[in-house]
């Protein structure tokens, strides 16, 4: 079977975008500021942009409030460019849009309800694409539930995350809620569609830690669960020895 190429299914879909003159409504699942700090700078020149910070995964609260006020505080900033039109430095031209934000629910119980069993599986396993499905799936039901056509996450510029995973997941999300929605709605209803992403590629994760250091962002050293942390703290002593 071919590998799927998500980067050029993402560009596909914005020439067929441009083409139509269509600007959709797409929610991003974000993980952190750093980590969306390039998909943001590239995507609001196509779609308007509402950023979903929906992380039960970061269990430790302070370091949750920490990532959430850096995400609120980057998009403040490229509000700012647009209200003032100062792209300085920025790829993204006068053509860049506006940026609102939904804060998800706060609460570790669900990550650790559904990550149950596999706590021990090391970071990149089984325990991640758990992680990854509750939180597309949420995405997946706001989106629907607050009118968007389309979702997507920046967990894929990650280059510890496994691309195909993530969007397979984005896309199961969206087969789920689609689901139920026709179920209850019928078929006619408007469904939510799962937007394609490896933002990664074409220097996308180099240029986030451009951004990161030009917004001078706050860059954590794990993932997000304890668990991760704990094997970032393991990995950390290996190297001193
Ligand atoms: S390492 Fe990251 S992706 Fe994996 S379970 Fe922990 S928070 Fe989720």
């Amino acid at each position: 079977m071919n590998k799927r190429n998500y980067y050029k299914e993402l560009e596909n879909k914005i020439d067929e975008f441009q083409k139509n003159n269509e600007v959709p409504k797409l929610l991003l699942h974000v993980c952190c500021a750093p980590c969306s700090s390039h998909c943001l700078e590239f995507l609001r020149q196509y779609f308007d942009v509402t950023v979903f910070f929906y992380n039960p995964n970061i269990t430790e609260d302070k370091e949750y409030r920490k990532r959430v006020a850096e995400e609120k505080r980057l998009i403040e900033e490229y509000n700012r460019q647009v209200d003032e039109q100062d792209f300085e430095g920025m790829h993204s031209d006068a053509k860049a849009r506006k940026i609102s934000i939904i804060e998800g629910d706060y609460d570790p119980k669900e990550y650790f309800e559904a990550v149950k069993g596999y706590e021990d599986i090391p970071e990149g396993g089984e325990r991640c694409r758990k992680c990854f499905e509750l939180r597309l799936r949420k995405t997946a039901e706001t989106a629907a539930k607050e009118g968007f056509e389309y979702f997507t996450t920046s967990l894929t510029i990650s280059p510890l995350k496994n691309a195909d995973v993530l969007n397979r997941a984005g896309e199961e999300a969206a087969d789920y809620i689609n689901a139920a929605i026709t179920e209850k709605e019928g078929s006619l209803a408007r469904k939510v569609f799962f937007l394609p992403s490896d933002f990664k590629k074409k220097e996308g994760y180099k240029r986030s830690i451009e951004l990161s250091c030009r917004f001078g962002l706050y860059r954590q050293e794990y993932c997000g669960c304890g668990f991760s942390k704990a094997e970032r703290e393991r990995q950390k002593e290996e190297n001193k020895r």
